[in-house]
């Protein structure tokens, strides 16, 4: 396992095999901290390589299936040392084609490593009930049984995790998968892919097609054979896709954006609240889905708390994650850089206050790469784009109320509903919130970010439709509940039949 060479022309794995594209074409895999760093060149696939990727997840599924979930969770455990022993590397691969520090990389990979710990034992776990029936000597019961062939399709802002915590429950629940990783972060899901293969997955059972989302997602939405389909990405591509999928009658389930909010009330512990908002804002350079985007301060703490924030973003490192006292990376792409200072730029124009940051960084350590300075905005009105819209990057809004009930109201006041937080002294208020809070995942005195493999992660409202990931529920999506009426009397009955 390594991380590829700058002219390494990496190849699809369909079938047990690395096959090149039919297309015949590579598009390079770029650092976005210093674009001479190229790391390997990756197929640009089309919808014949789609194909051929579903042809082998069918063929492939009705021995899996019958493959004794035990067994299918040991072949991840096996997986599991394999990357454990590799953190190092998976850490540097990830650092260099997302561009988050290496410490946060590091982060995401134990996550990762968690979650594939975690569905190893699902394997012995993926059950159903038996629950009484009406009817004497009558044995009633729920069985668990796998989809089918599933198509899985990950974004860029986390390379390693997002792929596991897709793969590994739908492996191990007994589906046969093609993953299609963003085209922009590639390389860990080839790590991982080649750590299972490694494990003794047999042949077909994952496929890794990577490729342009319209071209190649699409068809592997659309192709009959596929029964069920795992997105994360933005709500433009997400919700097209629900509904090609909603047309076959699948499962499916999207994760997409947030603009999640940090309540902050007059009794909350300053320092403590500052640090937890920083962490959600600036981590990962804000390109998180459950990114810090809005604080909403209560008048008594709300000069102290923007003087915290300020001071804090301030004095953050920006710059190649690779390198010692690195705090925060750059924007993935282009692209990306100019959607945050598009926003940037609307939310002066529509009247916030600028209170740090607004520009793109210059200079010998930034000039390589697509760096923005982490950014604050005062006074950021209701209704405003800064206010409602996601920009997954480092701009910060806040937002003033003038008390809880405002508070809580601001808060609600968005399309998305992923994450939230609070924080207070007051126990009532704290209930209040998690009560009232229009989100899947609710935080009391920590940052909005985070979530562990066996606690079920994902949002409501805009941001999500579909199960639950992570944790059981994610698994669960992955199988159809079977609902069994055994007799045991051995008679002709016609009573009690409902
Ligand atoms: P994106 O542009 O929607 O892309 C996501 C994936 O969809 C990529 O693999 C992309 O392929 C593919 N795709 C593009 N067009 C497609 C189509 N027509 N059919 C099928 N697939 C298609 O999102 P992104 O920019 O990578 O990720 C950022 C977004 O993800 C943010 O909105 C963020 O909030 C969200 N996110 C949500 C969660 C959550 O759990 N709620 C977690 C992480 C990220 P290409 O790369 O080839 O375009």
């Amino acid at each position: 396992m390594q991380i590829p060479q700058p002219d390494e022309r990496r190849k699809n794995l369909i079938g047990g095999e690395w096959r090149p594209p039919s297309t015949g074409q590579h598009e390079p895999c770029v650092n976005p901290a210093d674009t001479r760093d190229v790391l390997g060149l990756w197929p640009k696939s089309g919808v014949e390589d789609a194909k051929a990727a579903v042809d082998a997840a069918a063929k492939a599924f009705p021995d899996w299936s019958q493959t004794p979930g035990p067994e299918r969770g040991r072949i991840l455990g096996r997986a599991h040392q394999i990357l454990k022993s590799k953190i190092d590397l998976l850490s540097e691969a990830l650092c260099r084609e997302e561009g988050k520090t290496l410490s946060e990389s590091r982060g995401e990979v134990m996550k990762g490593l968690n979650l594939l710990e975690f569905y190893s034992g699902e394997g012995l776990r993926t059950h159903g009930k038996t629950i009484p029936s009406e009817t004497r000597q009558s044995l009633t019961m729920t069985l668990r049984q796998p989809v089918g062939p599933v198509t899985l399709i990950t974004p860029w802002n986390f390379p390693f995790a997002i792929p596991v915590w897709k793969t590994a429950p739908a492996l191990v629940a007994g589906c046969t998968v093609v993953l299609k990783p963003a085209s922009l972060t590639p390389v860990c899901t080839h790590l991982l892919a080649e750590a299972l293969m490694e494990s003794g997955l047999p042949a077909g059972v994952l496929n890794v097609v990577t490729g342009p989302g319209g071209a190649v997602g699409n068809a592997l939405v659309d192709d009959p054979r596929i029964r069920a389909v795992s997105f994360t990405g933005s709500n433009a591509v997400g919700l097209k896709l629900y509904e090609r999928a909603a047309r076959r009658g699948i499962k499916v389930t999207c994760e997409m954006g947030g603009k999640n909010p940090v309540i902050v009330l007059d009794d909350a512990d300053v320092e403590l609240a500052a640090a937890g908002i920083l962490q959600g804002a600036f981590g990962s350079t804000g390109q998180r889905c459950t990114a810090t985007s809005r604080v909403v301060v209560t008048p008594r703490i709300a000069s102290k708390l923007t003087e915290a924030l300020v001071a804090g973003a301030r004095s953050l490192k920006v710059g190649d994650g690779r390198k010692p006292g690195v705090q925060m990376g750059p924007a993935v792409d282009e692209s990306q850089l100019e959607t945050d200072l598009d926003a940037i730029s609307q939310a002066r124009a529509e009247g916030a206050r600028l209170l740090c940051g607004g520009e793109r960084l210059s200079g010998p350590e930034h000039d390589r790469g697509f760096f923005v300075a982490p950014t604050v905005f005062d006074d950021v009105k209701p209704g405003t784009k800064l206010a409602r819209e996601e920009v997954f990057g480092p701009v910060l809004a806040v937002q003033r109320a003038r008390d809880v009930e405002e508070a809580i109201r601001l808060a609600n006041d968005v399309e998305y509903g992923l994450t939230a937080s609070i924080y207070t002294s007051d126990y009532f208020a704290a209930m209040r919130f998690v009560e009232r809070a229009e989100v899947g995942m609710v935080h009391v005195n920590q940052p909005t970010v985070g979530g562990e493999a066996q606690l079920p992660f994902g949002g409501i409202k805009a941001t999500g439709v579909g199960e639950k990931e992570m944790a059981e529920e994610g698994a669960n999506f992955f199988t159809y509940l079977k609902t069994v009426f055994l007799d045991y009397t051995g008679a002709r009955r016609t009573t009690n039949i409902y």
